[in-house]
Parts: structure tokens; C-alpha cells; sequence
């Protein structure tokens, strides 16, 4: 095919762009053929860029030598199109078009590159295999919906650096090739040619950099960072990916959260919402409790205590463990369940449950027996259950012999029946409508998590594990009452989460700034000093240099661009995403190294069998 080329020829508007309002003038277009349509003298070639569609219409008796180029022409070349703007004919517009109400008539068409035929067309809307997607990603981008989502993306991340520089914020880079950030999660480790035998790390987060630059004076810092993290992948999870990430001197965490509520505001306006309905608070204790969660999605009713309704008395005849919670909750307007739906309910809930101990505890059936009826009165009094609208009461219960923990956690029953409730409200979805989509605020229930233990014990080391970051401060309470040294379970951490619809937006926390309680925590975490001194030895040191206090957090924008973009995925708003094996489709990574890559890296290969 005989391809021609650009010359100078100038583009003058963007494929979405004109109106009747243009009429008569001659404009030039390029861009990729979305759809052609031949109806013989007549081909009419529907024209796409980033900014929408425009038809163009290629009359032969107006320019033979463009109608030939259009019969040429096939979905995805990309062409330049020059013609006259008109105005198209009284029942002829396309409603469904923003430039619906107008054509181009072709004078002149180059065919700048062809296209072989794609795997799939990015005109259709449904393209389902994902992997074909993501092999063939440069086409996927094409299509209407990703541009879409890529363009809210920067308006999102441009709203966030806007609102955070008018807040006084400076954004400032740190590096990618740095040593290991203890963020809980396994390393990249990057061969150094330079110096055999050593590694990089890419940061799993900017943390430390960023409180070396309140040490620095910087007061306020932000920046739009890519962290790396070698964990399991998850529809929520990438190997990389993006935080917006802050840290200010001398901070109240009511000062983070006042900072971080007005970019999120400025980020969803730029989406098109207006956030309305403010920030809940609740401590991590309360969302356990209530939402067996420390993540709790609020858009249905919390779990209710039902712990005192189960009297001792009655816990023995209906063979309850004494002493441990009960818990019920509500899930709204699923209406009457048949006798079958319910006993498929039932044994849904059981397998949830396996052998952990937990049970149903069928308040229909305790209806249907006098002796019980007061017990089925006082549950519904408690869980307030609407007839009316059909809500579902689910009450559960420990079995006798049911432990009170499970590897070594006293909260198991609460996160259990909070699993639970997620379950059942996914299932009932359709019925309670809690999960749908309306465009406006009223999606998004925010929340902020307070008051985190500051320790995790992991059992398999036998030591207690920074809940957070070795960094994060405790609860000053805590270390006057002296539960830092004695009472290490107990200790809340000055940390603190946002949760967006039961989703961790991101967490963050007021720092150590003290050498004395750094070096403790380090030892409290099992770490000997001299180890502490390897691995941090920069910092203990920095620290002693005159360091403010300081706090800070980071949140995940991937997670926020696909929350307002409705997506399902983090790849739906990451333009060149992994896998969930962690696998680039596209530029097909990660390869082997070449014999000479190695050498050079000073590295030898073995494949274990
Ligand atoms: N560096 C922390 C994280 O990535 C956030 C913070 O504490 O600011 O989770």
C-alpha cells in the first residue's frame, strides 16, 4: 500500500471538538478510523482521537482521488483528513455523538500508517479477555472508556498537587535506588555492578526520606511516589504502585487529617463530586467491635453485642460457650426468604464457618418455640429489624467448646462474623442496593480509624511486630503508664487510617522524634542494638541532629482513581498494570538475564529443581 506522508500539514481541531457552530470551515483532522461504512460513491469514516469522533464523509464526485484512499482505508489506520465542516441534514444528526450535529467533507485524505487488524476493536465496549487485553495494551488504551479513566486519573493527581501546594506543601523527589524501608513487605533488590555483592532496594515507601526532610527543615512535604513491594497480588494490589505521600512538622493528627480531607475533596471535585457528607471517627477498638474490621465498609448497619441478651442460663440449654461474645446483624430489605432459600442459607453460613465453632442461631425457628420467644423479642429489640422492609437477622453464636482465641487473636469472633456480614452483603446486593453506583457523594462513606495497637504479636518469631512502622509513635499515655515496657499488647500507636467503602485509602501516623524512644522501640521489636545500629544507624543518628516532631501519611491514588472511576480493578486506571501473577503481558517481564548481564552483576545462577 502506498503510504503518504505528513509534509506540514497542521492539525487544526481535535476529532471532538467541532460544532455547527463551525459550519463552512475548512478544517484538518487526524487521527485513527474508528468505523468505515462504504456505501459505494459515498464512504463515510468515523474518525477518532482522544477528544471523541467526528464523521467524515468521502463523496467521490467531490475528490475521487480521497474516495479511493477511503476504500483503502481499514479500522485503525491513521489518516489526516482535510475537508469543509457542514452542518449534517434536518434528521440526520446523531444524538449519540457530541459532534453529531455535523460532518467533514473530505477534499483530501493521506493515509499516514496503516494498522493490521487488531485482536480487538477498540470501538466495541465489552472486550472480555483480559489477558489479550493487557498483551495488547497499546490498543486496549484506545478505547473511549480508558482515555476516560486516564484523563480523570490526571485531573485526580493534578487536583491533589494544586490543593497540597496551595496548602503549602513542596513536593520533592527521593530516590528509587535506595536501601530497604520497613513497610512490612519483601524487598526489590537491585544487583549494584559497582559494588559486587551488593544490593539496592527500591523503597516500599519514601518513609524514611521523608522524615530525614523534616529533619532537614522542610516543614511540609508531599509527593506523588512510586512505591515497590513484592507482595501476592490482588484485584487491590500491584507490585507498583502510587501514593500520594506527606509529612509536615510539629502536627496534631488532627491537623493531618484536616489536610488530607481538603485534597480529597479538591481530588473527588475533580471528578465531579462534591463530598458532603464529612469524615466519620471511630478507634480501632470500636471498628472491631462494631465492624469486625479495621476497614469497616459503613454503607450497612453495624454488628450488634447480642453477648448479655444470651443469658448463662440460656447459653446452657441451647448449648452456647459461656463468656464469649454473640454478635448479630442486619442485613436490609432482603425480604422474605422461602423455607428452602433459608436452609441454603443456613448451610452457606455453616461452611463460611467451618469448624471454627460458630454457628447460626436461627431466630425463626426460636420463634416457632414459646419457651424461646422472649430471647427471639429481646434479639429483635436489639437488632431492630424493619418487617417491613424485609431486613435479614443474622445471630451467631459459639458453639460449646468454641476457644476464645485463635492464633493468638482475642478479636477472631468479631473479624469472623465481620467476614461474614461482608459475604452476606455482597450476596444481597441486588436487594439492599447499599453497593450501587448513583455518580454522587452519597457512594462514598468515609472514615478515619484511630488509636491502632501499636504491636502485633507474631507467633512464628516469638516477637512483638511493629503494627504500623517501626516509626510510628506510641500513645504518650502509654509510655507514661509504663505499658510500653510492661503491657506491650496494650499499647495504642499514634496511628491512624482512612477508609473509603470498607477499603484502606491509605495510613499514616505521628513519628518518633526522640533517639531514646526510637532506640527502645527498635529493642521492643526484637531488635539488638546492634543490629538497630546496621540497618538504621543513618537515622538514630539524623534523629539526634535536632529533630521537630513530626507526622505524616500516604495514600494509595491508584486506589482513589479506580473508586471514582467505578473501576473493578487497579488495572482498569494503571496504564501499564501486572497481573496477578505478576506478569508484564506486554513488554513480557520478568526475563532471565543473559550470561553477560550476570557476570557484570557479579552474579552466579542456580535453579533449584
Ligand atoms: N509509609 C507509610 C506507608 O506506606 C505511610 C506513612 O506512615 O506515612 O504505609
Amino acid at each position: 500500500m502506498q503510504l503518504d506522508f505528513l509534509g506540514t500539514l497542521q492539525r487544526t481541531h481535535m476529532c471532538g471538538e467541532l460544532r455547527p457552530a463551525h459550519d463552512g470551515e475548512t478544517v484538518v483532522l487526524m487521527g485513527w478510523v474508528n468505523r468505515r461504512r462504504d456505501h459505494g460513491n459515498l464512504i463515510f469514516l468515523d474518525l477518532r482521537d482522544r477528544s471523541g469522533i467526528t464523521q467524515i464523509v468521502l463523496d467521490k464526485e467531490v475528490s475521487a482521488l480521497a474516495h479511493s484512499k477511503a476504500e483503502a482505508a481499514r479500522p485503525e489506520f491513521v489518516v489526516a483528513v482535510t475537508g469543509k465542516v457542514r452542518k449534517r441534514a434536518a434528521g440526520l444528526e446523531n444524538p449519540n455523538m457530541a459532534t453529531g450535529e455535523i460532518e467533514i467533507v473530505a477534499s483530501e485524505l493521506l493515509l499516514l500508517n496503516e494498522a493490521k487488524t487488531p485482536p480487538f476493536s477498540p470501538a466495541e465496549d465489552a472486550i472480555q479477555n483480559e489477558e489479550v487485553r493487557l498483551k495488547y495494551r497499546f490498543i486496549d488504551l484506545r478505547r473511549e472508556q480508558m482515555q476516560q479513566s486516564f484523563r480523570m486519573r490526571h485531573a485526580i493527581t493534578k487536583a491533589v498537587r494544586d490543593n497540597l501546594s496551595a496548602q503549602g506543601f513542596l513536593e520533592i523527589e527521593t530516590p528509587m535506588l535506595t536501601r530497604s524501608t520497613p513497610e512490612g513487605a519483601r524487598d526489590f533488590l537491585v544487583p549494584s555492578r559497582v559494588h559486587p555483592g551488593e544490593f539496592y532496594a527500591l523503597p516500599q515507601s519514601p518513609q524514611i526520606f521523608k522524615q530525614i526532610l523534616m529533619i532537614s527543615g522542610f516543614d511540609k512535604y508531599f509527593q506523588i511516589a512510586r512505591c515497590f513491594r513484592d507482595e501476592d497480588q490482588r484485584a487491590d494490589r500491584q507490585l507498583e504502585f502510587t501514593q500520594i505521600d506527606l509529612e509536615m512538622t510539629f502536627p496534631q493528627q488532627e491537623t493531618i487529617f484536616k489536610v488530607v480531607e481538603s485534597f480529597l475533596a479538591s481530588a473527588f471535585a475533580a471528578a465531579g463530586i462534591t463530598i458532603t457528607g464529612g469524615f466519620t471517627r471511630m478507634t480501632y477498638d470500636e471498628a472491631i467491635h462494631l465492624y469486625g474490621s479495621d476497614k469497616p465498609d459503613m454503607r450497612l448497619p453495624a454488628m450488634v453485642e447480642l453477648t448479655e441478651v444470651l443469658t448463662p442460663e440460656l447459653r446452657t440449654t441451647l448449648k452456647i460457650e459461656q463468656g464469649l461474645p454473640a454478635l448479630g446483624f442486619l442485613i436490609p430489605a432482603v425480604g422474605e426468604l422461602s423455607g428452602t432459600a433459608r436452609k441454603a442459607l443456613l448451610s452457606e453460613i455453616r461452611t463460611f464457618f467451618g469448624d471454627c465453632g460458630l454457628d447460626l442461631l436461627d431466630t425463626v425457628r426460636l420463634r416457632t418455640n414459646e419457651a424461646f420467644l422472649p430471647l427471639a423479642n429481646a434479639i429483635d429489640s436489639k437488632l431492630q429489624p424493619d418487617a417491613v422492609r424485609g431486613d435479614l437477622a443474622v445471630v451467631i453464636t459459639p458453639k460449646l467448646g468454641t476457644p476464645a482465641q485463635w492464633n493468638y487473636d482475642p478479636q477472631w469472633i468479631y473479624k469472623r462474623v465481620g467476614l461474614l456480614r461482608l459475604e452476606l452483603a455482597k450476596k444481597f446486593a441486588d436487594k439492599h442496593g447499599a453497593f450501587t453506583q448513583t455518580g454522587t457523594a452519597a457512594d462514598f462513606k468515609f472514615l478515619w480509624v484511630t488509636d491502632f495497637p501499636m504491636y502485633e504479636w507474631n507467633e512464628e518469631t516469638k516477637h512483638w511486630d511493629a503494627a504500623h512502622h517501626p516509626f510510628t509513635s506510641p500513645h504518650e499515655d502509654d509510655i507514661k503508664s509504663g505499658a510500653l515496657f510492661n503491657d506491650k499488647g496494650s499499647v495504642r500507636a499514634l496511628a491512624y487510617d482512612i477508609v473509603l467503602n470498607g477499603m484502606e485509602l491509605g495510613s499514616g501516623s505521628i513519628r518518633i522524634h526522640r533517639q531514646d524512644v526510637q532506640a527502645e522501640i527498635f529493642r521492643s521489636l526484637g531488635m539488638s542494638d546492634e543490629e538497630a545500629k546496621s540497618r538504621f544507624g543513618f537515622f538514630l543518628e539524623a534523629l539526634e541532629y535536632g529533630t521537630p516532631p513530626h507526622g505524616g501519611i500516604a495514600l494509595g491514588l491508584d486506589r482513589i482513581a479506580m473508586l471514582l472511576a467505578g473501576a473493578a480493578s487497579l488495572r482498569e486506571v494503571i496504564a501499564f498494570p501486572k497481573t496477578a501473577k505478576a506478569i508484564d503481558l506486554m513488554m513480557d517481564a520478568p526475563t532471565p538475564a543473559t550470561e553477560h548481564q550476570l557476570r557484570e552483576l557479579h552474579l552466579r545462577q542456580s535453579v533449584k529443581s
